[in-house]
């Protein structure tokens, strides 16, 4: 909740009473029926004794006349008063009953000159804050709050957040340390004060630090590092300011900073040092040094690249305590799914435990994403339940983003897409230990894949041997290959294959220390903190040109040794890899048994 919601609420309702106070007298007023008369008229009833009563004000007279004939009615009349000394007299004298009335002019001014006012407020007020938050701060330098979040209550607990028993372990020190803070000083135990979570995205950084918000019963502020990051200088350090500002009055309390590496980059890192960027960082740095963690304020960060903070943030005192929020295994994953599917009805036959079994490398949040798939593909097809054709189908989209049918590929280019996913799954049914092959389809999906091959490992794992690696690249090259092999030339559509076929060479080779010719060395300074994720190597090491030509060298080699295996591989496989790409071409869809049995005719 924004904080400076609360006070422009209260002067909206004080303007709204305003306008509601002059309707209802209004209302009154004109229900009595009064009549505005002349006041000549209104001598001429007094003396020809047609008044029964009236009331003198400062500047009106208003009074009854006397009932005439069978009727009751007594009619009500106003008029303006006139400077006329002989008019108590006449009344006297025609036996009117009169009195008087200093009338307070108190609301009349309030209405007339505070209602006002107090409408203009209120516009320029809403004006500025409207204006506040489209200009990031152009007019609230200093005093931005609006992207603060502070969530009271965030109602999340340890129950809502599966498959991550060891970080939720080492934060329940944390959470007991929120709770009894005295407990913990008294015994001059050290307090963490700063906590950053590391793990790949949609691994439930956020809800964690939400949940130990929840589980404490503290509240939690929020904001994203990438919001830090404004056009004008001075705006983010500003906002980290406010930010310790509002939780130290709230605390106990956590901070919670998603997206760290936007503004914690390294300094002088990029092609431009991003000098807002660095004010804000050294801003947070200050704040962070400044406040006591006794004060109960605990400040957690999540990012899925710590190797790219700068180190001032991960010193003693400050970040100095990392957990690793990883992707689940097996059991974790069904976990997961378990807290997901609470909300939904599953049919009888759904069985989660064989969607976990299949779904290795998946985050939180992609799983969580195939139960509302399932979901809604239940809704449409009218199903009381969701059941497991539905958990499968749902699985096939995470993978695959949705499907594009409405992109049309022309003749041609169906016929290359089709022979090379063929040419990948030929590939991996033929090289040992290579995933299995769950279907071939030239259906377009997601942004850039016009067909896929779906190739799902059968088990988590933690180790890959060299031989393992080489078979994957060669999986990836089965693709551009079938196209030499059947059309002669190559296209576009292998590039993504051939940067990841790379990407996996020259890991091996300086990473992995896979490469006789450089030696059991690794030439990669770089962390690699997340398990099993082949990365492109980003920057370049510690060694001399020639090392690096090497390298290149070696990469080459690797890669063209498995594009010569797998040209022998398709060309002996050549009438297999036409039968099959001709039944994709029909069916669109084929699963990795139909090929096997179309490979092993042959
Ligand atoms: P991160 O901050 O790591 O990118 P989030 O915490 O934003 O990931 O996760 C996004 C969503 O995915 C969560 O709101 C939740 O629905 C789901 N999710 C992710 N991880 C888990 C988990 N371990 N247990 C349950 N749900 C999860
Ligand atoms: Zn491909």
């Amino acid at each position: 909740m924004p904080v400076d919601k609360k006070i422009s609420f209260s002067i909206w309702y004080v303007v709204l009473a305003m306008i509601a106070i002059v309707l209802v007298h209004d209302f009154i007023v004109a229900t009595q029926k009064l009549e505005e008369l002349p006041y000549s008229e209104f001598r001429t009833l007094v003396v020809s004794d047609k008044v029964a009563e009236v009331t003198v004000t400062n500047q009106r007279v208003t009074g009854k006349l006397k009932s005439e004939g069978v009727s009751k009615d007594q009619k009500l009349f106003t008029t303006v008063r006139v400077e006329d000394p002989d008019l108590v007299k006449e009344l006297n004298a025609h036996n009117v009953t009169f009195s008087g009335v200093i009338e307070s002019t108190f609301l009349r001014d309030l209405l007339s000159w505070v209602l006002p006012a107090l409408v203009f407020v209120g516009i320029w007020f809403f004006a500025m804050k409207r204006f506040g938050q489209g200009q990031s701060g152009f007019m609230t330098v200093g005093q931005s709050k609006a992207k603060i979040y502070a969530e009271k209550d965030t109602k999340v607990t340890f129950a809502d957040v599966a498959g991550v028993d060891e970080a939720k372990e080492e934060l329940r020190e944390v959470i007991d340390f929120l709770k009894t803070p005295e407990r913990f000083t008294r015994l001059g135990g050290k307090i963490p004060k700063g906590i950053l979570l590391v793990g790949p995205p949609g691994t439930g950084k956020t809800l964690l630090a939400r949940a130990v918000a929840g589980e404490a019963g503290v509240t939690f502020f929020s904001i994203s590092g990438s919001e830090f990051v404004e056009m004008f200088v001075g705006v983010g350090a500003a906002r980290v300011r406010d930010l310790f500002e509002q939780a130290k009055v709230k605390a106990p309390c956590i901070i919670f900073i998603d997206e760290l590496d936007a503004i914690g980059k390294a300094r002088g890192m990029g092609p431009m040092a991003h000098e807002e960027r660095e004010q804000t960082l050294n801003q947070l740095l200050v704040e962070m040094d400044g406040f006591d963690p006794r004060i109960g304020v605990i400040l957690m960060a999540a990012t899925n690249r710590p190797e790219i903070l700068d180190p001032a943030l991960l010193r003693a005192g400050r970040f100095d305590r990392q957990v690793l929020v990883d992707r689940a295994d097996k059991i974790g994953r069904l976990a997961i799914l378990r807290v997901h599917a609470k909300q939904v009805v599953l049919g009888p036959d759904a069985d989660l435990e064989v969607i976990a079994a299949m779904t290795p490398g998946f985050s939180g949040a992609d799983l969580a994403n195939i139960i509302n798939e399932a979901t809604l593909l239940a809704v449409r097809r009218n199903k009381e339940q969701v059941g497991h054709s539905e958990l499968q189908e749902a699985v096939e989209r995470v993978v695959g983003g949705l499907e594009k049918k409405n992109r049309v590929l022309n003749k041609m280019e169906k016929e290359r897409v089709a022979h090379h996913e063929v040419g990948h799954a030929l590939v991996a049914l033929s090289v040992p230990g290579a995933d299995p092959i769950q279907k071939i389809s030239i259906i377009p999906r997601g942004i850039a894949a016009l067909g896929y091959t779906l190739q799902l490992p059968t088990e988590d794992r933690f180790l890959m041997t060299k031989t393992e690696l080489e078979n994957k690249i060669a999986v990836l090259l089965g693709g551009r290959n079938a196209e030499e092999l059947i059309f002669g030339e190559a296209s576009t559509g292998a590039q993504n294959d051939l940067v990841r076929a790379t990407d996996i060479a020259k890991s091996m080779v300086k990473s992995y220390g896979m490469s006789e010719k450089l030696g059991t060395i690794t030439l990669d300074r770089e962390r690699q903190p997340l398990m099993m994720q082949i990365q492109a190597p980003q920057e370049k090491g510690d060694y001399s040109e020639e090392t690096a030509r090497e390298i290149d060298c070696e990469v080459r080699r690797i890669v063209d040794e498995q594009y010569g295996r797998v040209k022998q591989l398709l060309t002996e496989r050549k009438a297999a890899l036409l039968e099959g790409a001709k039944r994709l071409l029909v069916d669109e869809v084929i699963s990795g048994a139909d090929l096997k049995a179309i490979m092993d005719k042959y």
